[in-house]
């Protein structure tokens, strides 16, 4: 049985749905029907109606997923060969999304069919919540992860971001800068779309990264680095990891998942989503984000031929930023009555540290970052 058929197949990894050890397999189409045959234990195959299966989308995300009937769960981290072999399996014509083409045409079924896949994982796998999490936040599709990032961009340019004074030709310096370095790693994603905005003392020399790519980067910022372009630069490969590594939409499941999971109704669930860009400006990244982010700069910075060592001066140049600012809210605060104008005051000089703790210098840097772009 299996594995002497002349159909295109694929290596994958098989889940079961129970238990959070892959399975290696190979898949082919035979007719109507998806063959799993499992590499390990040849007796073993198993066979699917192809419109049964929710295929992928084809998503920017370098992964591929496909949502078996029974649970089980498909998966490889090579996007390119499931995207050929899909091609070779079907003469070209695709697989679609299965189900998902019906079912994510409308924020309604999306929502259904998020609870669907939380309550599947959640009931399924004996994983915490940051593991379910992140499986829903992978399912969720690119156009969703868009909207929800574009929506909270609107939200900021409402309060916080101001046009740029940087000029267009320094922008565009930056640009450049940026591309080439992230062109240094060309089998990575790299879907991203760079924002100058002038955010005064807000948030001081700063950069964040929102779901579906956008990465804001403060004045302030090239204003304390521009003489310091790999430092700049560096900021930029931290935020582009936090984008590769669809942290923003790790955190926003993570944060609502919990509510969704004690009982959220389910036409309730598309207003938890639309909550989303909310729970960006009010939450915190992980410190494991924060590790994976510096480690995919540091990387792209060595890859790029510069040294993580300018991370240093960058924290240095941060932390004299900080103590300065500290001084001046300290002095300030003194000299001013009790009352409305001191809570205001208090409220401003929080700046960058309370007001979007997902922003760069909201996560000061330690002795264990500075160590990690030293070596
Ligand atoms: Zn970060």
């Amino acid at each position: 049985m299996g594995g002497d058929t002349a159909a295109p197949s694929l290596r994958a990894d098989y889940f079961d749905g129970r238990s959070a050890r892959a399975r290696p397999v190979r898949l082919w189409l035979e007719q109507d029907q998806l063959v799993v045959h499992d590499q390990d234990l040849a007796t073993v195959e198993r066979r699917y109606p192809v419109r049964q299966v929710l295929w992928p989308e084809r998503t920017r995300h370098g992964r591929r997923q496909a949502q078996l009937p029974d649970g089980g769960v498909l998966t490889t981290q090579d996007a390119g060969a499931w995207d050929d072999w899909v091609l070779a399996a079907t003469d070209g014509r695709g697989l679609g999304t299965g189900l998902a083409a019906t079912w994510f045409s409308s924020w309604r079924h999306t929502a259904v069919a998020l609870v669907a896949v939380v309550a599947v994982a959640a009931a399924t796998w004996h994983w915490g919540v940051p593991a379910v999490a992140d499986t829903v936040a992978r399912h969720v599709p690119a156009t969703i992860e868009q909207s929800i990032g574009d929506h909270a961009l609107e939200q900021l340019e409402g309060f916080l971001l101001k046009p740029s004074r940087i000029p267009e030709a320094e922008q565009r310096e930056w640009r450049q800068r940026f591309a080439m370095m992230v062109a240094s790693q060309p089998d990575l994603p790299a879907n991203y779309q760079l924002h100058f905005r002038d955010t005064g003392r807000a948030l001081g020399p700063n950069a964040f990264a929102l779901p579906g790519g956008h990465i804001v980067v403060t004045d302030e910022l090239l204003k304390l680095l521009g003489d310091q372009p790999d430092a700049v630069l560096g900021v930029l490969a931290h935020e582009l990891g936090h984008v590769r590594e669809q942290h923003g939409m790790r955190l926003t499941m993570r944060a609502t998942l919990v509510g969704a999971l004690l009982g959220v109704a389910i036409g309730d669930f598309s207003s938890v989503l639309a909550g989303a860009p909310t729970i960006l400006m009010n939450a915190s990244y992980s410190r494991d984000f924060e590790r994976a982010a510096d480690a995919q700069a540091r990387q792209l910075l060595i890859d790029s031929g510069r040294s993580p060592r300018s991370m240093l001066l960058l924290f240095e140049r941060l932390g004299d930023w900080r103590r300065e600012r500290e001084a001046q809210a300290k002095q300030a605060a003194a000299s001013e009555p009790k009352g409305v104008a001191r809570d205001m005051r208090d409220a401003a000089k929080a700046g960058a540290g309370e007001m979007l703790r997902i922003a760069f210098s909201s996560h000061p840097a330690d002795e264990e970052r500075m160590r990690f772009f030293e070596r």
